[in-house]
């Protein structure tokens, strides 16, 4: 399998206070990666310097076997922002019209959408079950809808890796389930690499197939169930989590 993402030896650091540091790791193409890590660990910020938001102090990165100073194909690289599943998300578009900026951004604004550009936005839409909502402005809809919307329109430019960060917040825990099913499903019958930013450990023990903790530095990359274990969360967390049946919850 080849990797859809190299990164080896990253630093960043934020007007001289360090962020990250010696990040390394790799995601294969297929790959469901769940990236965890406390508050303020660098979990953003590494997203950032993967999409080109911001630049690595030093590193090497690579993304789809080209250094990402070279690399000009963002699209191939589907975000789903954190945040727009929030209630006070405003944004004042239709359904069809957001998921129609995704290919905007792959084409050149000024770019007529083909016939085959349709096809792949119907498709989208098929696939996160958001086209009875595409006449519908994108604030009307419930969080976990809209998480939908934003996945569907990351999915319209047909892009090799999915990345999610927090995406679940502000969405009810029933919601959540089919949220991750549903990522599993994009991941298992359509192989597509899904990068997954959380804080939620449950999730990540049950769904991907591989973790990267960080904080600052790499704690620890691996499968989940080699580390998803109370003694190397309390190390890392710094206080008492508690798993129940492969959820983890905080202890007060
Ligand atoms: P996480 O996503 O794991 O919560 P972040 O990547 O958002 O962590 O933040 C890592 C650290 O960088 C935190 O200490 C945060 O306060 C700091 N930070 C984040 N963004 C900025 C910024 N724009 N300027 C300065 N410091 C920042």
């Amino acid at each position: 399998m080849t990797n859809c993402i190299e990164i080896e030896g990253l630093n960043f650091s934020y007007n001289g206070d360090t962020v990250l540091e010696d990040i390394t790791f790799s995601v294969k193409s297929g790959e469901y990666l769940g990236i965890i890590g406390p508050n303020g660990s660098g979990k953003t910020t590494l997203i950032k310097i993967i999409l080109r938001i911001l630049r690595a102090d030093s590193g090497k990165i690579r993304l789809f076997g080209e250094d990402i100073n070279d690399f000009s194909d963002l699209y191939r690289i589907g975000y789903v922002p954190q945040k727009v599943s929030q209630s006070e998300f405003y944004f004042p578009a239709t359904v069809y019209e957001v998921i129609k900026s995704g290919l905007c951004a792959k084409k050149g604004l000024f770019k007529r959408l083909v016939e085959k550009d349709r096809l792949s936005m119907e498709k989208a839409m098929e696939i996160a079950e958001v086209t009875e909502f595409r006449n519908t402005l994108i604030s009307r809809l419930s969080g976990g809808q809209r998480q939908r919307v934003f996945i569907a329109r990351a999915l319209a430019v047909e892009p090799g890796i999915l990345m999610l960060d927090e995406p679940a917040t502000g969405i009810d825990i029933a919601s959540q389930d089919k949220f991750y099913s549903f990522l599993n499903e994009l991941n298992t019958r359509l192989g597509i690499t899904i990068v997954f930013v959380t804080h939620d450990l449950g999730v990540i023990a049950d769904e991907a197939n591989s973790i990267l903790c960080i904080n600052k530095k790499v704690c620890c990359y691996g499968p989940p169930d080699q580390y998803i274990k109370e003694e190397f969360l309390e190390e890392v967390y710094g206080r008492k989590l508690s798993i129940h049946k492969h959820k983890i919850r905080h202890e007060h």
